[in-house]
C-alpha cells in the first residue's frame, strides 16, 4: 500500500489530483500527519467520512515504532531504537541542552565507511533511509516533547550513516522539515556531519541552504587518517580540508572540523602542530570529541588534563576550539552502539 508519510504537499497534491481529490485536502492531510501526529485517517475529522474510508483502503501512514528506550541517569539524554515497518531499526537521540532540545538523526541503517573507532560501521550498511524515515525520527521526538509543551529546536545529522552517501534523500528530508506545514525548522539549526565525501560537500555548497557543515577529520596527516578512516584513501586530508575551505568561502559559514581524541594516537604534540598549520587562516573551528570507547575497539580516551592541554596548544596556534560536551555515555549514546546490540541480539535469537 502507498505510504503517504514523508511526502511533500506538492507530491500529495499531484496524487490527489489523479484521484479527483481537491488540492486543499492534501494540505489538510499533511497538517494532520506532520503537525498533529495523526497516525491514521480516522482522526482527520475535517475530511469527509467517505474520503477517510477511501484513503484507509488505498493508502497508509506508515510510522516507525519505538522498540527500546534508554535514559541517562541525569535524564538529559534519551536514546530510542526506532523500527521501521520492514524490521530495519535505527537510533535516534534526544539531548536536552541548555540552549534547547537537540536531536541526533541517523541517515542510514548502519554505515559503509569503516571508520575503525565507530560502532555504526561494524555490521556494514543495511540500507539508506528515506526522507520520510528521517522525518519519522525527528517527529517521533517532537511529538513526545509536545506533551511537555516543548519542541525539537536543533538537529544534527550525526547518528548512524554517512549523509553524503544518501544525498538526495537527506536533502529532501531537510527541505521537508523546513516547511511551515512540517516542523518549520530553520536551516541554521541543522548540522550535517560528513566523513569528508567531497562530491557531497561540493553539491551542498551549491544548494544555498544555510546549514552548518561538520567534517570528521580526526587526523591531520594521511597515514594516520587512513588508519582511522579508510575513506581517506579516496579523499585525502588536504583535499577534504580544501573542500571545507571552498564550502566556507562559498557559503560564508564557519565549517566545523571534528576531531576525536584518542590517547597516544592522535593527541601528540606533533598532531597539534600539523592540525594547526593545516587549518591556518580558515573560517573554521575544531570540535574536540574525547573518544567514546567502544567495546569492539581498543582505543582509550585521554584524561581531562590531557584534553585540556591539547585544546590550549591549538588555541595558542590561533585555532578556534570547542570540546564536545559529553552526554549519555552511561546509556551508550555513542554512535551505533545501541543498534549493534539490537542487531546482535536478533542474530542470536533468529
Ligand atoms: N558519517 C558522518 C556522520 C556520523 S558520525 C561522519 O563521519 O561525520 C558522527 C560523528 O561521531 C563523527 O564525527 C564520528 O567520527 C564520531 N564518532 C564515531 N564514533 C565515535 C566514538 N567512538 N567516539 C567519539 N566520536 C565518534
Amino acid at each position: 500500500m502507498d505510504n503517504l508519510f514523508g511526502l511533500t504537499v506538492e507530491v500529495l497534491v499531484a496524487k490527489c489530483a489523479s484521484l479527483n481529490i481537491p488540492a486543499y485536502r492534501a494540505k489538510q492531510i499533511v497538517e494532520w500527519m506532520y503537525r498533529k501526529g495523526a497516525a491514521s485517517f480516522d482522526v482527520m475529522t475535517n475530511l469527509p467520512k467517505t474520503l477517510r474510508i477511501d484513503l484507509t483502503q488505498s493508502t497508509t501512514i506508515a510510522r516507525a515504532k519505538c522498540v527500546k528506550r534508554w535514559d541517562s541517569s541525569d535524564s538529559k539524554t534519551s536514546k530510542f531504537l526506532l523500527e521501521f515497518p520492514d524490521g530495519v531499526a535505527v537510533e535516534t537521540v534526544l539531548m536536552r541542552q541548555p540552549y534547547g532540545n537537540s536531536v541526533c538523526i541517523s541517515t542510514q541503517a548502519g554505515c559503509a565507511m569503516g571508520c575503525t573507532f565507530c560502532a555504526s560501521t561494524l555490521h556494514g550498511v543495511t540500507r539508506n533511509l528515506t526522507a520520510g524515515e528521517m522525518l519519522d525520527e525527528v517527529l517521533f521526538i517532537d511529538e513526545m516533547l509536545r506533551v511537555e509543551e516543548q519542541k525539537v529546536d536543533t538537529m544534527v545529522l550525526m547518528g548512524s550513516g554517512e549523509p553524503m552517501m544518501n544525498y538526495d534523500n537527506v536533502l529532501a528530508f531537510l527541505r521537508l522539515v523546513h516547511e511551515p506545514y512540517c516542523l518549520n525548522m530553520g536551516y541554521r539549526n541543522i548540522t550535517i556531519s560528513t566523513s569528508g565525501i567531497i562530491p557531497g560537500i561540493e553539491r551542498l555548497a551549491e544548494e544555498g541552504l544555510p546549514v552548518t557543515l561538520s567534517i570528521s577529520l580526526h587526523a591531520a596527516e594521511d597515514n594516520l587518517r587512513t588508519m582511522l578512516m579508510p575513506i581517506n584513501k579516496k579523499y585525502s586530508v588536504r583535499k577534504v580540508v580544501a573542500a571545507g575551505r571552498a564550502y566556507s568561502e562559498k557559503t560564508k559559514r564557519r565549517v566545523t572540523f571534528e576531531y576525536i581524541l584518542i590517547r597516544g594516537v592522535n593527541d601528540r604534540k606533533k598532531d597539534v602542530r600539523t592540525l594547526a598549520s593545516l587549518l591556518q587562516g580558515q573560517l573554521a573551528n575544531v570540535n574536540i570529541i574525547p573518544i567514546n570507547p567502544v567495546v569492539e575497539r581498543n582505543w582509550e580516551r585521554p584524561t581531562t588534563e590531557e584534553i585540556k592541554k591539547f585544546c590550549c596548544a591549538l588555541e595558542r596556534l590561533h585555532i578556534a576550539v570547542t570540546v564536545r560536551q559529553e552526554m549519555g555515555t552511561d546509556i551508550q549514546a555513542a554512535c551505533g552502539q545501541l543498534r549493534n546490540r539490537h542487531v546482535e541480539e536478533r542474530d542470536i535469537f533468529d
